[in-house]
């Protein structure tokens, strides 16, 4: 089935709660996604994403609060619509694939409402969008892990579900291997416009699938936004810290202005005069000197190291004075000792009272 995008939600949680004996794993969280659209719950371990997936799913029930699947209530106070009645899709980390069924008959085991040739058509079309329709009469055994989760996506695509749920589905697949399936994922996602949560622990996943990403913690969420939203305008240090490393420096409100050891910031958010603040520096925030107007420091070298496509340079700016972080691309490694000017871009740094 393929759906256009729109902005109409197709889950939506309000105000939902679920506790364990004293802990609350989940509390009070709302939130909606639209058909087309993919959200990341996101947060540490613990933090209570699978128990939401797990609710939307219907396989927990919140003990406070109510969910909606495209318009119609599946949980309250008052009612309860079973997983098997949601018209969604699993997908999870062990792909799960039954090991005594070939792959077509794995992803063919959920059509209902049709014959044997039917339904092991409907099946191979499945695989043939995931690239797999070479291997539809192997068993699961033959494949390798990425194959394997490609198996279990058409599996869990093959009914048309209008709501895909997706928990840590790429985590056992090495690097490689998880940037293509996860780009593959996602472009199958779109081009059906299935409404997806997905679960992950890793920021740079939920950015890069994610339209929008829930962060939570404890329970809670702590910010519901565009990958963009969480990268440039964080709601707290918390957050800005979950997604980026940052120099950490206390500041007073002078006259408008912070003073920092890269010279004055003017905040664009309003502080009150002699207000306490965090100055958050992004360690992007330099670069090797050079730059017209903008301001300069010496740095001293504590240490170099290649992180890839960057370097980052640990630095002071006297002797016995606080290690500083800066990524700078490409290779720079000067060493140990060496003095290095750089130019600091007040831009990219974010304060908080
Ligand atoms: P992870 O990334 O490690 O899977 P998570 O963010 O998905 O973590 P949940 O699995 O939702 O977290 O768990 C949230 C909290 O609820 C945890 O402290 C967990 O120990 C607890 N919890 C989850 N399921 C149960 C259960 N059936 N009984 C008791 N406590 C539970």
């Amino acid at each position: 089935m393929t759906r256009g995008r729109d902005d109409s939600p197709i889950v939506v949680l309000e105000h939902v709660s679920r506790r364990y004996d004293d802990l609350a794993a989940v509390w009070d969280v709302g939130l909606s996604v639209s058909a087309g659209e993919v959200l990341c719950l996101l947060g540490p371990s613990g933090c209570g994403k699978t128990t939401t997936l797990r609710m939307v799913a219907g396989v927990e029930r919140p003990d406070s609060g109510r969910i909606f699947i495209e318009g119609v209530e599946v949980d309250s106070e008052d009612c309860f619509v079973p997983p098997e009645r949601r018209n969604i899709g699993l997908m999870f980390q062990d792909h799960a694939l039954f090991p005594h069924m070939s792959v077509v008959e794995n992803v063919a085991f959920g059509l209902r409402g049709m014959n044997a040739s039917e339904r092991r058509e409907k099946a191979l079309r499945g695989l043939e969008r995931v690239d797999m329709r070479a291997a539809a009469d192997f068993y699961p055994d033959r494949l390798s892990g990425g194959e394997q989760q490609r198996v279990a996506l058409a599996r869990a695509l093959a009914p048309g579900p209008g709501v895909m749920l997706m928990d840590e589905p790429f985590s056992g697949l090495d690097k490689r291997l998880r940037d293509s399936i996860r780009d593959d994922t996602l472009t199958l996602l779109k081009s059906i416009g299935a409404c997806s949560l997905l679960v992950t622990h890793d920021p740079e996943e939920a950015m890069r699938m994610g339209d929008k990403i829930a962060l939570m913690r404890r329970g809670r969420l702590l910010q519901l936004g565009s990958p963009e939203d969480m990268y440039y305008r964080p709601v707290d240090a918390e957050v800005a810290f979950f997604f980026s490393d940052f120099n950490e420096i206390r500041g007073v409100v002078k006259q408008g202005l912070i003073a920092t050891p890269f010279g004055s910031i003017g905040p664009r958010e309003r502080f009150n005069e002699s207000q306490e603040v965090c100055v958050l520096v992004r360690q992007e925030a330099f670069g090797l000197a050079g730059g017209e107007g903008r301001i300069c420091v010496r740095a001293r070298v504590w240490r170099a190291r290649l992180l890839g496509s960057d370097s980052l340079i640990e630095f002071r700016l006297g002797e016995g004075e606080e290690l500083f972080r800066a990524r700078l691309p490409g290779i720079t490694l000067p060493a140990q000792g060496d003095w290095l000017d750089l130019y600091f871009d007040p831009a990219k740094v974010l304060v908080f009272a």
